[in-house]
């Protein structure tokens, strides 16, 4: 598949990435240097939703481990989101973007309720629709809340936000010879476990509707700016691509 530029993107963001420095919790630095990013990206016309996540505060399974229900750990981990979405709509609208912010928990007084075709009016008329609270219902993740919102929300892409710059071989922290996947295809994706780039649901669910999916590092050198005009960043994940290696 050629790299296209993207009208109408979704970002899903890990909950790490609004802790900074911090080992827990959201640093409002961070969040902000998230929205400069959100920002370049939005001066180039590009309709946004994000999928915020919450591991940054609370994830279900950390809590099941803990000894908390299950279900109940992982509504708390959906109210995280909504907390991390606060935090990011603050950050965004400081940067001087519109935003709306949408929860698939109703939580009127805090955030709209996620409305389809309500999100797809704010990007018509440039407003950046954060949604939160993922899917809503527990045992799945934020990533699987993204693959379903991109895709009735009819986004372009789905874009993964990663500490590294795409998916490697080996865990590029631990192996500086590692090297970065350019294209994987969504079967190996799914299949092979040696390649680990998001919630089997969410991809299954990527692939059976076609959404492509750009897995790169955030902050780093405009990397979003570049990645929603086609840049060849990151690994794209697709239905129809081979998996390959980048040379370089
Ligand atoms: N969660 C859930 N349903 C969803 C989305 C999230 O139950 O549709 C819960 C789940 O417990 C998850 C937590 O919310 O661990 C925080 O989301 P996630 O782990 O995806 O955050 P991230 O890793 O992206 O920061």
């Amino acid at each position: 598949m050629s790299r296209k530029i993207f009208k109408r993107v979704m970002i899903k963001v890990g909950g790490e990435s609004l802790i900074g420095d911090r080992e827990y919790g959201i640093d409002p630095k961070a969040t902000i240097e998230m929205a400069n990013q959100i920002k370049s990206v939005y001066a180039k016309n590009t309709q946004i939703a994000i999928v915020i996540g919450g591991g940054n505060i609370f994830r279900g399974l950390a809590g099941e481990k803990a000894g908390i229900d299950r279900t109940t750990a992982d509504y708390m981990g959906m109210l995280a989101t909504v907390m991390n979405g606060l935090a990011l709509q603050d950050a965004i609208e400081k940067v001087g973007i519109p935003t709306r912010l949408q929860s698939a928990l109703d939580m009127p007084a805090v955030a709209e309720n996620f409305i389809r075709r309500r999100a797809i009016r704010h990007m018509e008329k440039g407003r950046v629709v954060i949604l939160t609270a993922g899917t809503g219902v527990p045992y799945v993740t934020t990533d699987t809340g993204a693959a379903l919102h991109a895709l009735e929300l009819d986004c372009d892409v789905l874009m993964k936000a990663t500490k590294v710059n795409g998916i490697f071989d080996r865990d590029p922290m631990k192996y500086p010879d590692s090297k970065r996947y350019k294209t994987i295809n969504y079967k190996d994706a799914i299949e092979l476990d040696e390649i680990q780039v998001m919630d089997t649901t969410a991809l299954a669910m990527s692939s059976e509707n076609d959404m492509p999916l750009m897995i790169f590092k955030l902050f780093d050198n405009d990397n979003l700016q570049k990645a929603v005009v086609g840049e060849d960043i990151g690994t794209l994940v697709s239905n129809d691509v081979k998996t390959v290696l980048a040379d370089e």
